[in-house]
């Protein structure tokens, strides 16, 4: 069997970090919850899914660990992919996916774009607003040695987008797409 590919989920926020805050809904549980369905999707499929999230191990984990700790660790752990799961605030709505400037035009770039195109599909479905493809000099993406994509998905300030956000069934949806597409943007075989 072919060695499995390491692929790191870092569910952004946790411990002493909610996050977001609005409308009763808290970034870290989401991204959590949206983390473990994914990992759970990607069963049987020839990849190692490591959820890495400080607060598992120190549940006072500050911000500083939950921001530093995730790349540090997928760098030790030499990691095939880095995925960082957020959902955004602050006067927007709609779907985002970034990649470090440095990353722009190649295999990151190329992988991001898909995996997008392919979230955009599920999201399009629900009129969730496609906001593109962007870059940002994120700490999680300047620290970490192999390609890394964070996804802000969509606003819980924004009314439309936080009622999806509070179905569960949504949810599920979108960690099901988030999972077929890693796995057709990284070619991720079954182990049958
Ligand atoms: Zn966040």
């Amino acid at each position: 069997m072919k060695n499995k590919k390491i692929i790191v989920l870092d569910p952004g926020h946790g411990g002493q970090d909610p996050g977001a805050v609005a409308n009763g809904l808290v970034e870290k549980f989401i991204v959590w919850e949206l983390a473990q369905r994914v990992k759970e999707k990607l069963a049987g499929r020839n990849a190692e899914i490591i959820i890495v999230q400080p607060s598992l191990s120190n549940p006072k984990s500050t911000a500083r660990d939950e921001l530093y700790k995730p790349p540090q660790e997928a760098n030790r752990l030499k990691a095939d992919f880095y995925l960082s799961l957020h959902v955004n605030a602050g006067g927007g709505e709609g779907f985002e996916s970034f990649v470090h400037p440095a990353a722009k035009n190649k295999p990151a770039d190329a992988l991001r774009n898909r995996l997008h195109s392919q979230i955009m599909q599920y999201l399009a479905r629900h009129k969730v607003k496609d906001r593109g493809c962007k870059y940002a000099d994120f700490a999680v993406l300047r620290l970490t040695h192999m390609p890394a994509v964070l996804l802000e998905c969509l606003f819980m300030d924004h009314t439309g987008d936080a009622q999806l956000l509070k179905n569960h069934d949504f949810l599920d949806g979108l960690a099901n797409e988030i999972a077929y597409g890693l796995m057709v943007t990284l070619s991720l075989e079954g182990e049958a």
